[in-house]
């Protein structure tokens, strides 16, 4: 992709919301129904697709721009936990079929629960013979795209219609400084572009206005600074390095639970995460690993949290510290087995809600 626009500030759940805003425009335009009677019929047919796996926010953004739960489809996915090319075809040609109007399929570079990254060319050949447009949620594994190792994964990353990245999960900036990306920007402003005779400078503006590209007019502008300062001292290579680390603890840390004979690793990758499952010799109790999650959380050593591979609750380490360590990495082995072994069904947990499980 060549990028032409990228709006920083923000998190991925809105720029969901702006990419499937500009999606709607697009595809309705096109067939010429932007407007008018012709809107209500053709918005009314709409259609979605995401892998089973995708983020809440994909189904929440869709959900704020009018679209019905009908007419979103989850696709499943294959054995690696990646959106299967062949179900989506399947899913937009019955859809086709049935008289739908298939516009936009969103794939997630990294998944939230297990690290995966969808296929890219397969989807945005799909996209193009279709008519739809793709957009990638590349909000946690996005900058994957700049390592080496994981070229091929993202081969195609640059033909997306748009793409979400947020450095707040891998570069540790603060809070709130994800980005939408799109090579080109003239679709944000087809959506988004409005004017107002109290707005305008008097003549041609020498700067392009963001608030015709998004939906804020006034906005913060100092936590893009911190994006900045972090790009800045990092350079691409420094960008590189940071996320090979996390690479290579999550693939330590996966060695480590196939290595422990009370541990069983049952997913993660290749983003940097393990999600695992305590062996218990009785079978584990109803809750076990919720509680021993919370046992570690609690003890503030270390954190991990739990997540649902499968239909099952297994707990969930994802490496996304700059400071971690291998140390840590057995510090967390140790939490988790000591938590295990204290384990006692009666005592209820109360859960506070992790505030950045990602
Ligand atoms: C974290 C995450 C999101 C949501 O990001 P926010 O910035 O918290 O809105 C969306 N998609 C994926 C894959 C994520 O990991």
């Amino acid at each position: 992709m060549t990028i032409t626009c990228g709006l920083a500030v923000g998190h991925a759940s809105r720029w969901h919301l702006l990419a499937l805003a500009t999606a709607r425009t697009w595809f309705l335009t096109r067939r010429g129904s932007g407007d008018g009677p012709a809107y209500d019929r053709d918005h009314a047919r709409l259609t979605l697709y995401y892998s089973a796996q995708a983020h809440m926010s994909v189904a929440k953004a869709a959900a704020c721009i009018g679209l019905p739960g009908h007419r979103m489809r989850a696709v499943p996915t294959d054995e690696h936990d990646r959106l299967d090319p062949a179900a989506l075809r399947a899913a937009v040609t019955a859809d086709l079929d049935a008289g739908l109007l298939p516009f936009c399929t969103i794939t997630t570079l990294g998944t939230t629960a297990t690290g995966a990254v969808d296929p890219l060319t397969e989807v945005t050949d799909l996209c193009r013979r279709t008519g739809m447009w793709h957009h990638a949620d590349g909000a946690w594994g996005g900058l994957g795209a700049a390592v080496p190792a994981l070229a091929p994964l993202y081969q195609g990353v640059g033909d997306v219609d748009s793409l979400t990245v947020d450095p707040h999960k891998t570069l540790s900036v603060p809070v709130g400084c994800g980005a939408l990306l799109v090579p080109d920007p003239e679709h944000l402003h087809t959506a988004f572009a409005h004017r107002a005779s109290y707005l305008t400078a008097g003549e041609p503006d020498a700067l392009p206005w963001l608030s015709h590209a998004t939906i804020e007019l006034t906005r913060p502008g100092t936590r893009a600074l911190a994006l900045w300062a972090t790009l800045h001292h990092l350079g691409r290579a420094g960008v590189t390095t940071l996320i090979e680390h996390y690479l290579t603890l999550a693939d330590q840390l996966r060695d480590r639970i196939t290595a422990q004979p009370r541990l069983e690793l049952v997913a993660g990758g290749p983003w940097p995460v393990a999600c695992f499952r305590i062996i218990h010799p009785a079978g584990a109790p109803d809750g076990l690993h919720a509680r021993v999650a919370h046992r570690v959380q609690a003890a503030g050593r270390a954190y991990l949290a739990t997540v649902a591979v499968n239909d099952r609750t297994v707990l969930r380490a994802c490496l996304c510290n700059y400071r971690t360590s291998t140390e840590d990495l057995d510090l967390l082995i140790r939490e988790v087995l000591h938590a295990a072994d204290s384990d006692s069904p009666a005592v209820p947990v109360t859960r506070e809600r992790p505030t950045h499980n990602q």
